[in-house]
Parts: structure tokens; C-alpha cells; sequence
């Protein structure tokens, strides 16, 4: 059972983000922010997905007057992507988001902070305090690597002093790298120094396939420690794809209870003696049409089948002329392997 790391609560419109509160999952628009109704059309499909915040980038004045008419045609709460203007915060922050996402380092004028600080706080929205190491690079070029995080921990301290100083504290903060063990060690620094809830996400992680794996690593492992109160999985390509994955990692260490079925199956060996593959892709299919949560396992044999499936709603396993149906691990039909398909459709529909 994984114990959450004890945060504050921020308040992010109608989301809360902290320990006392279930992990929040968002994504981000990657459309132009001006392109508002395929950007409102991504925004529903991130909320539909299970995303509870969706970030948007504001680079320019049109992107904020675009933002602006977003904002009201979207029911889901809004997140300002800001880098280097102060104005584009504050247009962001006037035409409703509820949270702006700032490296306060690309904004070279103290005040500048203060002006978008001061603003937050009037609209009471948050702020996402964050460190890239991308972005501080200059700053890391001659520091060996190992030495970074301390550097990016100085950073943060640094940032956040400035924020609690002017009276500010419904920050949320992230430290960000694209190498996992860096993102690990760092957010695991910052954990232990700072009440505030964590951002996690690893960035610029590659093309789906490659981004899986190591974004499962680093925020696997710093969720298991139980430090981590909002996700984002970032990968070049479709975001609802960054909703689906940042769900299964939750749901794989117990930190979100999924609606949706799940499919296991058995990576077959010498022994599964009939078409495992295509019969799982069939039951994958037949899952699209299911709505609430259920495990379904397809296992290559007799030998092991039962026994894995024994947690599983519904299990079926085969042998080359005989297939088994199991509910709850308790075998309910022996059917001809050729008659299974259809024999575990008939079973589904009764559960
Ligand atoms: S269930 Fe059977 S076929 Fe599948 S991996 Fe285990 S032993 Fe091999």
C-alpha cells in the first residue's frame, strides 16, 4: 500500500491537488492555441479520455485571445503554458485559466514575478513553479552531472522564497528532466524540503513507444515512495494517449481505480498449443464495448492458465482441441477450443 508523501492542498479551480486528494492526471493541447475548435475539439477528448486539467501553450498575443474564447466553450479546467512573458501570463490569468505554468527563470525581471504573482493572487488561481533542466541550462553547462540536482534543489529553493515572500502559496512544483534517474533523485530532493504538492513528468520522453518505459520507470518509482500529486506523461503524439498511459500507470500500483476492463494475457510459450494472439486481440475488440471494470484473462494452457487467472472475473485457457472457461478462478464450462470465442462472449454478457 503506497503511503502519499503529506502535501498541502492547492486548489486548481474545481481540482484539488495535494495528499488529501486523489492523483490528478492532465495533458496538454498539441494543436496552436489559435486553432480554437480543434483545440476545444482535443480538450474534450483529453476530458473524455480521464484527463482532470488540460495545459495550453500561450505563446502570443493571438494565443491569448484565442485562450481567451477557448476557456468558454470547455467545461474542464484550463492550464496557461507560459514562458518567457510576464503579459501572456497576466492575458492567460484575466481570461480564466486557473493555473499558470511558469519557469520563473525565463523571466529575467524580478518584478515581472511579482506582476504575475500579484495577479494569481487576486484571481486565486495556482501556479506551477517549475525547473527544466533544459531551461537552466547556462546555469547546469558546467556542473557535472552528478552535481545538478543539488544546483536545481538551490533553484527551486530560490523560487519559492521568492513566491512565500510576496505572500503566495498555491504553488504546485515540478523539476524536470528528460533523464530518469536525474528526475528521480531531484524530485525526490525537492519531496523532502517542500510541503508543496509535486508535478511529476518526464520530459521530452520520445515517441510513444519510447516514452513508455522510461516515463513508467521514473514516476513508477517516485509514486511508489508516494511522492507525486499530479501526472503527466509526455510523448510526441497523440495526448489522449498520455491520459491512457498515465491511467495504467496509476491503476498498475493501485493509485487509480479504472472503469475500463482489463486484458491479461500470458506471453505463451512451448507449450500454448493454439492461435493465443489472434484470440486475445478478438477479446480486446469485444472489451472496446465494455463499460466497467472487469478482468478478463486469455491464458495459453492448462499447465499454469488456472492458476494465473485465478484473480480474473471471467478467464479462459485451451488446450489444442479444448478450451476451459473459469469465473473467479472456478471453471464453469469445457467448450471445443474452436466453440471458445463464442462460448466466453455468451459468459460476458451474463456477468
Ligand atoms: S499459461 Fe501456459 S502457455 Fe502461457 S506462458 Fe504460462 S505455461 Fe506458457
Amino acid at each position: 500500500m503506497i503511503k502519499r508523501r503529506k502535501t498541502r492542498t492547492i486548489c486548481v479551480g474545481k481540482v484539488k491537488i495535494g495528499s488529501k486528494y486523489p492523483l490528478v492526471i492532465q495533458s496538454m493541447v498539441k494543436l496552436a492555441t489559435t486553432d480554437i475548435a480543434g483545440c476545444v475539439k482535443q480538450i474534450n477528448a483529453l476530458s473524455a479520455a480521464g484527463a482532470q486539467l488540460v495545459r495550453i501553450a500561450i505563446p502570443t498575443r493571438q494565443d491569448s485571445i484565442a485562450f481567451a474564447k477557448i476557456v468558454k466553450k470547455v467545461k474542464i479546467p484550463l492550464i496557461a503554458d507560459i514562458h518567457f512573458s510576464p503579459d501572456r501570463a497576466i492575458e492567460a490569468v484575466e481570461a480564466g485559466a486557473v493555473k499558470i505554468r511558469l519557469n520563473p527563470g525565463n523571466i529575467k525581471d524580478k518584478n515581472d514575478i511579482y506582476r504575475i504573482i500579484d495577479c494569481a493572487k487576486a484571481h486565486k488561481i495556482a501556479i506551477r513553479v517549475g525547473i527544466n533542466e533544459a531551461s537552466i541550462r547556462n546555469l547546469l553547462k558546467d556542473t557535472q552531472p552528478a552535481k545538478r540536482t543539488n544546483l536545481m534543489l538551490k533553484e527551486m529553493a530560490g523560487y519559492i522564497r521568492l513566491f512565500e515572500k510576496r505572500g503566495f502559496n498555491n504553488i504546485v512544483l515540478s523539476v524536470k528532466s528528460s533523464d530518469v534517474a536525474r528526475t528521480i533523485e531531484s524530485n525526490i530532493a525537492v519531496a523532502e524540503r517542500f510541503p508543496y504538492p509535486l508535478h511529476l513528468g518526464l520530459t521530452h520522453a520520445g515517441l510513444a513507444e519510447d516514452a513508455i518505459v522510461p516515463a513508467s520507470v521514473a514516476l513508477g518509482t517516485l509514486l511508489w515512495r508516494g511522492i507525486g500529486d499530479t501526472i503527466r506523461i509526455s510523448i510526441a503524439g497523440d495526448p489522449v494517449q498520455e491520459v491512457k498511459i498515465a491511467k495504467k500507470i496509476l491503476t498498475s500500483i493501485g493509485l487509480y481505480k479504472s472503469r475500463e476492463p482489463e486484458l491479461i494475457v500470458c506471453p505463451t510459450c512451448g507449450r500454448c498449443q493454439w492461435d493465443l494472439i489472434g484470440f486475445a486481440q478478438k477479446v480486446k475488440k469485444l472489451l472496446k464495448e465494455v463499460k466497467k471494470p472487469l478482468r478478463v484473462a486469455v491464458m495459453g494452457c492448462v499447465v499454469n492458465g488456472p492458476g494465473e487467472a485465478a484473480d480474473a472475473d471471467i478467464a479462459v485457457c485451451a488446450a489444442a482441441d479444448k478450451g476451459f472457461i473459469y469465473k473467479k478462478g472456478k471453471k464453469i464450462a469445457t467448450v471445443r477450443q474452436a466453440s471458445l470465442f463464442v462460448a466466453l462472449e455468451k459468459e460476458m454478457k451474463n456477468l
